[in-house]
């Protein structure tokens, strides 16, 4: 390992999530790896999900120790102290119903991501989205819809614990015109009803600007249509659904309208860091700023039965990624006070750790060939990284490997 993150807290994150971590002793390998990883609250109040059950991170120089009651990260140079987030007593509970509460949130750091409807139909048509690793597929058993009543439930449960939690109400793709906000319009509107917590809703673009204004309408204090990949023909290879039965431009166009009706820095847009060049990704970050569209870059995290294996990824070809989110948002002016504690993704917040004690150092470099004409187009092999992509192997991409 050639440079040890082990002493900023925001490098460390982004390696972290990168190549997982290993676990050796067996009391907490059994208590703390769920099925999305483990929450870790790093020094500086970082919080991360590192994985630790893929394949991958059997690779990884990092390691969990424990001595007495403190834990500690290692790299095999050095170790820091770092806590555990424990789980959430909620998901130990369950509805009225008899349903886990576990199998309808998810909390990670300050939000909780619900699905009222686990299903997205792009699965029935085969046309989902290749990283896809949710469980929204309509052919899946015991797929079904939660009640208003469930939901409300849960979000007591939720609030209980986490009293400032932020609820995030996500969607898959239906086949209506109306972004499924039609059918989500009515759990934003009971929680705001019975609670006093901010709403977001997690959705695709509806066809007609009119749901946006619905949207805003009903209650939601943040909507996040998740473009994911701004290079388009990447999007049009890794997100066929997406692609062609809403359009990139029809993204581009909702979250431009949307950010004029929400308050400022309160709609969103994930671009997936892993799955196109950092200079596309670059690109994507000045497109959405200029609209005043928050960018949130998660990183493309390999999980079994549908992995993108897209090399090289590491993390000092990615931090100036996110150190030039964090300065161009700054230069904007546009606020991201939404997207913070966040333990699934990198938050803009996190970009200011890494802007400490820059001077013209090796990231500094790469983040400005990455500005240049033929940084944005030409890092990162992205002609190579297409041809992958577009070869067929028995049905499948090259480069789309399931593992
Ligand atoms: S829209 Fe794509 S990522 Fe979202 S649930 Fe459907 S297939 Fe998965």
């Amino acid at each position: 390992m050639k440079t040890t993150y082990l002493h900023n807290p925001g490098a460390l994150k982004i390696d972290l999530m990168l190549r997982g971590i290993r676990l050796d002793d067996p009391v907490v390998k059994a208590w703390a790896c769920g099925a999305s990883g483990i929450d870790i609250l790093l020094p500086q109040n970082t919080l991360v999900n590192i994985p630790c059950k893929e394949g991958f991170t059997k690779a990884s120089p990092y390691l969990i120790s424990k001595r007495g009651d403190d834990f500690f990260i290692t790299d095999g140079k050095a170790e820091i102290p770092v806590s555990f987030v424990p789980r959430p007593g909620f998901y130990a509970k369950k509805t009225s119903t008899g349903v886990s509460f576990a199998n309808i949130a998810s909390s990670h750091g300050s939000y909780t991501v619900i699905t009222p409807d686990p299903r997205c139909e792009f699965f029935s048509s085969k046309i989902e989205c290749k990283y896809c690793a949710g469980n929204f597929d309509t052919e899946k058993e015991g797929a079904r819809v939660y009640t208003i009543e469930e939901i409300i439930e849960t979000v007591g449960a939720v609030l209980k614990e986490k009293s400032n939690g932020i609820i995030y109400l996500s969607i898959g793709f239906s086949k209506s015109d109306d972004g499924g906000m039609e059918f989500l319009k009515p759990y934003v509107t009971a929680i705001k009803k019975h609670f006093n917590c901010l709403v977001a809703v997690e959705a695709l673009p509806p066809k007609d600007n009119r749901w946006i204004d619905e949207t805003y309408a009903a209650g939601a204090d943040s909507v996040l249509y998740n473009l994911e990949i701004y290079d388009k023909e990447l999007f049009e290879i890794i997100c066929p659904g997406r692609a062609s039965l809403i359009g990139r431009k029809r993204y581009l166009d909702a979250l431009t309208y949307a950010a004029k009706v929400f308050p400022g820095g309160t709609v969103a847009s994930h671009l997936i860091v892993g799955l196109e060049p950092p200079g596309s990704t670059c690109m994507g970050i000045d497109h959405l700023t200029d609209i005043g569209v928050v960018p949130i870059l998660p990183i493309y995290r390999p999980s079994g039965g549908s992995a993108l294996r897209i090399e090289p990824l590491n993390a000092e070809i990615i931090i100036p990624v996110y150190k030039h989110l964090y300065k161009t948002l700054m230069a904007k002016k546009i606020s991201f006070n939404w997207v913070r504690d966040l333990s699934m993704v990198t938050t803009p917040v996190e970009g200011r750790l890494l802007m400490g004690g820059q001077a013209a150092d090796k990231s500094t470099l790469l983040e400005d060939f990455y500005k240049t004409k033929i940084g944005m187009k030409a890092a990162w092999g992205l002609s190579t990284l297409r041809r992958k992509l577009r070869v067929k192997d028995g049905g499948e991409s090259a480069a789309v490997k399931k593992k």
